[in-house]
Protein backbone atom coordinates (compact mmCIF):
# COMPACT_ATOMS: atom_id res chain seq x y z
CA UNK A 1 0.00 0.00 0.00
CA UNK A 2 2.71 2.27 1.12
CA UNK A 3 4.58 2.15 -2.05
CA UNK A 4 1.44 2.55 -4.07
CA UNK A 5 0.51 5.76 -2.66
CA UNK A 6 4.09 7.04 -2.67
CA UNK A 7 4.23 6.19 -6.81
CA UNK A 8 0.81 7.86 -7.39
CA UNK A 9 2.08 11.17 -5.43
CA UNK A 10 5.38 11.38 -7.55
CA UNK A 11 3.91 10.53 -10.48
CA UNK A 12 0.75 12.19 -10.36
CA UNK A 13 -0.46 9.65 -12.95
CA UNK A 14 -3.63 8.70 -11.31
CA UNK A 15 -5.77 10.32 -8.39
CA UNK A 16 -5.25 8.77 -5.62
CA UNK A 17 -9.00 7.47 -4.35
CA UNK A 18 -8.78 5.49 -7.65
CA UNK A 19 -6.05 3.05 -6.32
CA UNK A 20 -7.23 -0.06 -4.58
CA UNK A 21 -5.06 -1.38 -1.99
CA UNK A 22 -3.67 -3.97 -3.56
CA UNK A 23 -4.47 -3.21 -6.89
CA UNK A 24 -3.37 -5.94 -10.09
CA UNK A 25 -0.52 -3.24 -11.81
CA UNK A 26 2.43 -2.10 -12.51
CA UNK A 27 4.38 0.65 -12.31
CA UNK A 28 6.84 1.97 -15.47
CA UNK A 29 9.22 4.64 -15.11
CA UNK A 30 9.72 5.18 -18.31
CA UNK A 31 12.36 7.75 -20.59
CA UNK A 32 10.10 6.93 -23.77
CA UNK A 33 7.41 9.24 -24.75
CA UNK A 34 3.74 8.70 -23.53
CA UNK A 35 2.16 8.63 -26.98
CA UNK A 36 4.23 5.79 -27.73
CA UNK A 37 3.33 3.72 -25.01
CA UNK A 38 -0.32 4.63 -24.60
CA UNK A 39 -1.15 1.54 -27.32
CA UNK A 40 1.51 -0.87 -25.62
CA UNK A 41 0.05 -0.54 -22.25
CA UNK A 42 -4.02 -0.33 -23.35
CA UNK A 43 -3.11 -3.92 -25.18
CA UNK A 44 -1.80 -4.86 -22.11
CA UNK A 45 -4.18 -4.42 -20.07
CA UNK A 46 -6.99 -5.42 -22.49
CA UNK A 47 -5.18 -8.99 -22.36
CA UNK A 48 -4.01 -9.48 -18.83
CA UNK A 49 -6.10 -7.29 -16.74
CA UNK A 50 -3.38 -5.65 -15.12
CA UNK A 51 -3.08 -1.98 -15.22
CA UNK A 52 -0.45 0.04 -16.17
CA UNK A 53 1.18 3.48 -14.34
CA UNK A 54 3.73 5.04 -15.98
CA UNK A 55 5.50 7.74 -15.07
CA UNK A 56 7.14 9.68 -17.68
CA UNK A 57 10.85 11.00 -17.07
CA UNK A 58 13.23 13.44 -18.76
CA UNK A 59 15.83 12.43 -16.75
CA UNK A 60 17.18 11.19 -13.23
CA UNK A 61 16.41 8.22 -13.39
CA UNK A 62 19.00 6.78 -11.52
CA UNK A 63 18.97 9.69 -8.88
CA UNK A 64 15.39 8.97 -8.52
CA UNK A 65 15.33 5.10 -8.26
CA UNK A 66 18.54 5.48 -5.80
CA UNK A 67 16.67 8.14 -4.01
CA UNK A 68 13.52 6.01 -3.15
CA UNK A 69 15.48 2.75 -2.61
CA UNK A 70 13.52 -0.14 -1.51
CA UNK A 71 10.39 1.66 -1.23
CA UNK A 72 10.20 2.97 -4.92
CA UNK A 73 6.67 2.39 -6.43
CA UNK A 74 8.81 1.32 -9.60
CA UNK A 75 8.87 -2.19 -11.29
CA UNK A 76 9.99 -2.07 -14.55
CA UNK A 77 11.97 1.05 -16.39
CA UNK A 78 12.33 1.07 -19.99
CA UNK A 79 14.49 3.44 -21.72
CA UNK A 80 16.61 3.99 -24.80
CA UNK A 81 20.21 3.22 -25.61
CA UNK A 82 22.56 0.22 -24.16
CA UNK A 83 24.54 3.43 -22.20
CA UNK A 84 21.67 4.47 -20.16
CA UNK A 85 20.07 0.79 -19.44
CA UNK A 86 23.89 0.00 -18.93
CA UNK A 87 24.36 2.94 -16.04
CA UNK A 88 20.83 1.46 -13.98
CA UNK A 89 22.43 -1.75 -13.82
CA UNK A 90 25.85 -0.75 -12.89
CA UNK A 91 24.20 1.26 -10.09
CA UNK A 92 22.73 -1.33 -8.65
CA UNK A 93 19.65 -1.02 -9.08
CA UNK A 94 17.88 -3.82 -11.32
CA UNK A 95 17.29 -7.47 -10.46
CA UNK A 96 18.07 -10.28 -12.97
CA UNK A 97 15.10 -11.47 -15.15
CA UNK A 98 14.96 -14.80 -17.04
CA UNK A 99 12.14 -16.80 -18.62
CA UNK A 100 12.16 -19.23 -21.69
CA UNK A 101 9.85 -16.92 -23.29
CA UNK A 102 12.04 -13.88 -23.09
CA UNK A 103 14.73 -16.04 -24.41
CA UNK A 104 12.72 -16.72 -27.29
CA UNK A 105 11.95 -13.36 -28.09
CA UNK A 106 15.04 -11.24 -27.39
CA UNK A 107 18.07 -12.54 -29.44
CA UNK A 108 21.10 -12.85 -27.68
CA UNK A 109 23.22 -10.22 -28.35
CA UNK A 110 20.45 -7.93 -26.96
CA UNK A 111 20.11 -8.73 -23.90
CA UNK A 112 22.21 -8.90 -20.64
CA UNK A 113 23.36 -12.33 -20.20
CA UNK A 114 22.63 -12.25 -16.12
CA UNK A 115 19.32 -10.41 -17.47
CA UNK A 116 19.06 -7.48 -15.86
CA UNK A 117 18.47 -5.55 -19.02
CA UNK A 118 16.47 -6.80 -22.52
CA UNK A 119 16.20 -5.07 -25.62
CA UNK A 120 12.77 -4.37 -26.99
CA UNK A 121 13.47 -2.29 -30.38
CA UNK A 122 16.40 -1.85 -32.46
CA UNK A 123 17.31 1.13 -34.65
CA UNK A 124 20.52 1.87 -36.59
CA UNK A 125 22.80 4.50 -36.69
CA UNK A 126 23.31 5.30 -40.56
CA UNK A 127 23.96 7.68 -42.75
CA UNK A 128 21.57 10.35 -44.20
CA UNK A 129 22.83 11.24 -47.18
CA UNK A 130 21.65 14.13 -49.83
CA UNK A 131 19.95 13.12 -52.72
CA UNK A 132 21.27 15.48 -54.87
CA UNK A 133 24.87 15.47 -54.12
CA UNK A 134 25.93 11.94 -52.88
CA UNK A 135 25.64 9.42 -55.54
CA UNK A 136 24.45 5.32 -54.94
CA UNK A 137 27.50 3.39 -53.71
CA UNK A 138 29.42 6.62 -52.44
CA UNK A 139 28.95 5.55 -48.93
CA UNK A 140 29.88 2.00 -47.68
CA UNK A 141 31.77 2.15 -44.57
CA UNK A 142 31.97 3.88 -41.35
CA UNK A 143 35.34 3.71 -41.90
CA UNK A 144 35.31 5.81 -44.90
CA UNK A 145 33.82 8.41 -43.38
CA UNK A 146 37.30 9.46 -42.34
CA UNK A 147 38.60 9.73 -46.00
CA UNK A 148 39.33 13.38 -47.06
CA UNK A 149 36.74 12.85 -49.79
CA UNK A 150 34.22 13.77 -47.44
CA UNK A 151 35.90 16.98 -46.84
CA UNK A 152 33.88 19.68 -45.17
CA UNK A 153 30.79 17.72 -46.02
CA UNK A 154 29.64 15.81 -42.77
CA UNK A 155 27.78 17.11 -40.05
CA UNK A 156 26.82 15.57 -36.99
CA UNK A 157 25.52 16.42 -33.55
CA UNK A 158 27.70 16.09 -30.33
CA UNK A 159 30.13 13.60 -30.70
CA UNK A 160 29.28 13.15 -26.45
CA UNK A 161 25.49 12.39 -27.47
CA UNK A 162 25.16 8.55 -26.07
CA UNK A 163 24.72 7.64 -29.67
CA UNK A 164 27.60 8.88 -30.43
CA UNK A 165 29.58 7.22 -28.06
CA UNK A 166 27.81 4.04 -28.43
CA UNK A 167 29.09 3.79 -32.31
CA UNK A 168 32.48 4.98 -31.50
CA UNK A 169 32.74 2.54 -29.04
CA UNK A 170 31.72 -0.27 -31.95
CA UNK A 171 34.60 1.43 -33.63
CA UNK A 172 36.91 0.65 -30.68
CA UNK A 173 35.38 -2.94 -30.44
CA UNK A 174 36.62 -3.75 -34.21
CA UNK A 175 39.44 -1.22 -34.71
CA UNK A 176 41.09 -0.74 -31.42
CA UNK A 177 42.24 2.65 -29.60
CA UNK A 178 44.30 3.53 -32.33
CA UNK A 179 42.64 3.33 -35.04
CA UNK A 180 39.94 4.97 -33.42
CA UNK A 181 41.68 8.08 -32.12
CA UNK A 182 42.88 8.49 -36.28
CA UNK A 183 39.48 7.81 -37.34
CA UNK A 184 37.58 10.61 -35.26
CA UNK A 185 40.30 13.09 -35.88
CA UNK A 186 39.45 12.56 -39.84
CA UNK A 187 35.78 12.45 -39.49
CA UNK A 188 36.45 15.86 -37.66
CA UNK A 189 38.58 17.01 -40.24
CA UNK A 190 35.79 16.50 -42.56
CA UNK A 191 32.96 17.98 -40.45
CA UNK A 192 31.18 21.07 -42.42
CA UNK A 193 30.65 22.73 -38.58
CA UNK A 194 31.26 22.20 -34.95
CA UNK A 195 28.42 19.47 -33.53
CA UNK A 196 25.30 21.02 -32.27
CA UNK A 197 21.87 20.06 -32.27
CA UNK A 198 20.02 16.56 -32.58
CA UNK A 199 19.90 13.93 -35.57
CA UNK A 200 17.30 15.60 -37.24
CA UNK A 201 19.20 19.11 -37.12
CA UNK A 202 21.21 17.68 -39.36
CA UNK A 203 19.65 16.50 -41.97
CA UNK A 204 17.73 20.21 -42.29
CA UNK A 205 22.07 20.91 -42.69
CA UNK A 206 21.59 18.58 -45.89
CA UNK A 207 18.56 20.06 -47.06
CA UNK A 208 19.84 24.02 -46.71
CA UNK A 209 23.19 22.56 -48.40
CA UNK A 210 25.17 23.05 -45.14
CA UNK A 211 26.50 19.55 -45.83
CA UNK A 212 26.00 16.48 -47.86
CA UNK A 213 26.25 13.57 -45.27
CA UNK A 214 25.36 13.39 -41.69
CA UNK A 215 24.94 10.65 -39.14
CA UNK A 216 21.35 9.59 -37.39
CA UNK A 217 19.24 7.21 -36.60
CA UNK A 218 17.08 5.22 -38.38
CA UNK A 219 13.64 5.88 -36.43
CA UNK A 220 14.26 10.22 -37.22
CA UNK A 221 13.13 9.50 -41.18
CA UNK A 222 10.50 8.05 -39.91
CA UNK A 223 9.39 10.88 -37.37
CA UNK A 224 10.55 13.60 -39.93
CA UNK A 225 7.71 12.27 -42.38
CA UNK A 226 5.10 12.70 -39.91
CA UNK A 227 6.08 16.38 -39.46
CA UNK A 228 4.95 19.02 -42.17
CA UNK A 229 7.48 21.10 -41.38
CA UNK A 230 10.10 18.94 -41.79
CA UNK A 231 8.87 16.33 -44.53
CA UNK A 232 11.17 18.74 -47.01
CA UNK A 233 14.21 17.94 -44.97
CA UNK A 234 13.02 14.19 -44.99
CA UNK A 235 12.68 14.15 -48.75
CA UNK A 236 15.96 15.77 -49.64
CA UNK A 237 18.10 13.02 -47.77
CA UNK A 238 18.18 8.87 -48.57
CA UNK A 239 19.42 6.79 -45.99
CA UNK A 240 22.63 4.33 -46.24
CA UNK A 241 23.19 1.53 -43.92
CA UNK A 242 27.03 1.42 -43.62
CA UNK A 243 28.80 -1.09 -42.47
CA UNK A 244 32.27 -1.77 -40.37
CA UNK A 245 34.80 -3.05 -42.80
CA UNK A 246 34.69 -6.26 -40.47
CA UNK A 247 31.02 -6.11 -39.13
CA UNK A 248 27.58 -5.21 -39.81
CA UNK A 249 25.30 -2.10 -39.45
CA UNK A 250 25.65 -0.08 -35.79
CA UNK A 251 22.26 -1.06 -33.95
CA UNK A 252 21.21 -0.11 -30.66
CA UNK A 253 18.72 -0.88 -28.34
CA UNK A 254 15.47 0.53 -26.37
CA UNK A 255 14.88 -1.93 -23.54
CA UNK A 256 13.04 -2.91 -20.18
CA UNK A 257 14.93 -3.47 -16.62
CA UNK A 258 13.11 -5.01 -13.78
CA UNK A 259 13.80 -2.80 -10.59
CA UNK A 260 15.56 -4.16 -7.65
CA UNK A 261 12.57 -3.10 -5.46
CA UNK A 262 9.65 -4.08 -7.68
CA UNK A 263 6.56 -4.43 -5.82
CA UNK A 264 4.55 -6.16 -8.72
CA UNK A 265 7.13 -8.80 -9.21
CA UNK A 266 5.05 -10.99 -11.20
CA UNK A 267 2.94 -8.43 -13.43
CA UNK A 268 6.27 -6.97 -14.16
CA UNK A 269 7.33 -10.31 -15.97
CA UNK A 270 4.35 -10.25 -17.34
CA UNK A 271 4.41 -7.20 -18.84
CA UNK A 272 8.21 -7.49 -20.41
CA UNK A 273 7.07 -10.69 -21.92
CA UNK A 274 4.18 -9.14 -23.47
CA UNK A 275 6.45 -6.26 -24.93
CA UNK A 276 8.77 -8.77 -26.72
CA UNK A 277 5.39 -10.61 -27.78
CA UNK A 278 4.64 -10.33 -31.95
CA UNK A 279 1.41 -8.64 -30.87
CA UNK A 280 3.55 -5.68 -29.37
CA UNK A 281 6.47 -5.92 -31.24
CA UNK A 282 4.07 -5.05 -34.13
CA UNK A 283 2.44 -1.90 -32.47
CA UNK A 284 5.98 -0.86 -31.06
CA UNK A 285 7.52 -0.93 -34.96
CA UNK A 286 4.57 0.62 -35.83
CA UNK A 287 4.36 3.62 -33.44
CA UNK A 288 8.01 4.71 -33.37
CA UNK A 289 9.81 3.73 -36.83
CA UNK A 290 11.94 0.94 -34.66
CA UNK A 291 12.89 -2.17 -35.91
CA UNK A 292 11.08 -4.87 -33.76
CA UNK A 293 13.55 -7.13 -31.62
CA UNK A 294 11.87 -10.37 -32.05
CA UNK A 295 13.35 -12.61 -35.61
CA UNK A 296 10.41 -13.10 -37.84
CA UNK A 297 8.37 -9.88 -36.72
CA UNK A 298 8.26 -7.41 -39.83
CA UNK A 299 9.13 -3.63 -39.80
CA UNK A 300 6.33 -0.90 -40.84
CA UNK A 301 6.02 -0.69 -44.73
CA UNK A 302 7.51 2.60 -44.33
CA UNK A 303 10.43 1.46 -42.23
CA UNK A 304 11.54 -1.86 -44.52
CA UNK A 305 11.11 0.52 -47.44
CA UNK A 306 14.46 2.36 -46.10
CA UNK A 307 16.55 -0.74 -46.98
CA UNK A 308 17.66 -4.21 -45.70
CA UNK A 309 20.77 -4.27 -43.72
CA UNK A 310 22.95 -6.47 -41.99
CA UNK A 311 23.50 -5.56 -38.23
CA UNK A 312 26.62 -5.52 -36.89
CA UNK A 313 26.99 -8.78 -34.68
CA UNK A 314 28.85 -7.51 -31.57
CA UNK A 315 26.83 -8.28 -28.22
CA UNK A 316 25.34 -4.85 -26.70
CA UNK A 317 27.45 -5.37 -23.49
CA UNK A 318 30.62 -5.11 -24.96
CA UNK A 319 29.57 -2.10 -26.69
CA UNK A 320 28.26 -0.74 -22.50
CA UNK A 321 31.50 -1.94 -21.19
CA UNK A 322 33.89 0.35 -23.78
CA UNK A 323 31.53 3.87 -23.64
CA UNK A 324 34.09 5.09 -20.92
CA UNK A 325 36.62 4.56 -23.08
CA UNK A 326 35.41 5.71 -26.28
CA UNK A 327 34.17 9.04 -24.27
CA UNK A 328 37.64 9.52 -23.20
CA UNK A 329 38.72 9.51 -26.57
CA UNK A 330 36.31 11.61 -28.21
CA UNK A 331 36.74 14.34 -25.21
CA UNK A 332 40.92 13.85 -26.08
CA UNK A 333 40.84 14.64 -29.49
CA UNK A 334 38.21 17.36 -28.61
CA UNK A 335 35.96 16.11 -31.65
CA UNK A 336 32.91 19.31 -30.85
CA UNK A 337 35.51 21.46 -30.44
FE1 LIG B 1 16.37 9.49 -30.30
Amino acid sequence: MSKTLTYALVAGAVALGALPAMADEVNLYSYRQPDLLRPLTDAFTAETGIKVNVAHLEKGMVERLSAEGDRSPADLVLTVDIARLAAIVDAGLTQPVDSETLRANVPDIYHDPDGHWWGLTTRARVVYASKDRVADGEVTTYEDLADPKWANRICTRSGTHAYNVALVAAYLHHHGAQATEAWLKGVKANLARKPQGNDRGQVKAIWAGECDISLGNTYYMGAMLSDAEQTEWANSVKIVFPVFENGGAHVNISGVAMTKAAPNRENALKMMEFLTSPKAQAIYAEANFEYPIAPGIQPDPLVAGWGSFTADDVNLMDLAKLRPDALKLIESIDFDG
